[in-house]
């Protein structure tokens, strides 16, 4: 099997891109690099990446330690992507810049808290299970509102949106679509309760590696690959 390059598959997405009548590198790439390697990861560092997400707590630290301690890799910009423990909160809002993955109050309110005074507020999504499934984390949509005000008081967290990860099903375009609705009315609302005129709430984080260009489609602003770009994880 030849792997797609790097290249491609950024083409690939430019392609997507233009095809949805969005503008010119509208669309970020997050580099999903759990249970892959440091090597795995300078591979595409050399190449031009520098976002990558990861899930697991103890292993992206590991990580990111290897990297702050090198010359390259200091800049590469660590998204929490996994679900989250109320006892893993302080790492994670030491050395992560972005968190997708907050699904309830407590653990805002705990990243907010812990957020060193010297970094920059942490930037968040919140995760929304939008097909209401049992079997996964994310707030249900009918309280997403709710939770988004209340994340926006919290002075060290800065809510850019929302992510997802919908059902496979023979439409998956179904969950995009609802989900581009929620994003937009989150946008609103948001827009209307918020004192500051600089919100930034522009994030739509979906699309993984078997339906990307669909994501795009429907309006993704991150898509997260994993598969795609390192092959099966074990
Ligand atoms: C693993 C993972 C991905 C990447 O999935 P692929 O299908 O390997 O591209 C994306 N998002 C989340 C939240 C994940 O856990």
């Amino acid at each position: 099997m030849t792997e797609k390059t790097f290249q491609q598959i950024k083409d690939s997405i430019e392609k997507a891109t233009l095809d949805a009548q969005r503008p010119p590198n509208s669309v970020r790439l997050l580099a999903v690099s759990k249970k892959k390697s440091y090597k795995d990861i300078e591979k595409l560092y050399a190449q031009g990446q520098r976002e990558f997400g990861e899930n697991y707590l103890q292993e992206s630290l590991d990580k990111i330690t290897y990297f702050n301690e090198r010359q390259s890799g200091q800049d590469i910009i660590w998204h929490f992507i996994g679900p989250i423990q109320s006892n893993k909160t302080r790492a994670i809002a030491e050395n992560f810049t972005w968190v997708h993955s907050i699904d309830r109050l407590k653990i805002a309110q705990r990243l907010n808290d812990q957020r060193p005074a010297n970094l920059p507020p942490l930037q968040v999504c919140l995760q929304v299970n939008i097909d209401h499934e049992q079997s996964k984390s994310g707030v249900l949509p009918q309280d997403a509102h709710h939770l988004a005000q209340a994340i926006k008081q919290l002075p060290k967290l800065n809510l850019r949106g929302i992510m997802v990860i919908p059902q496979k099903t023979a439409e998956t375009s179904d969950g995009f679509i609802k989900t581009y609705e929620l994003f937009s009315q989150l946008k609103k609302y948001i827009k209307i309760n918020s004192q500051s005129s600089s919100d930034n709430f522009d994030t739509l984080s979906m699309g993984m590696s078997g339906d990307f260009p669909e994501a795009i489609r429907y309006g993704a602003t991150i898509i997260r690959l994993g598969t795609l770009l390192f092959g099966n994880r074990d």
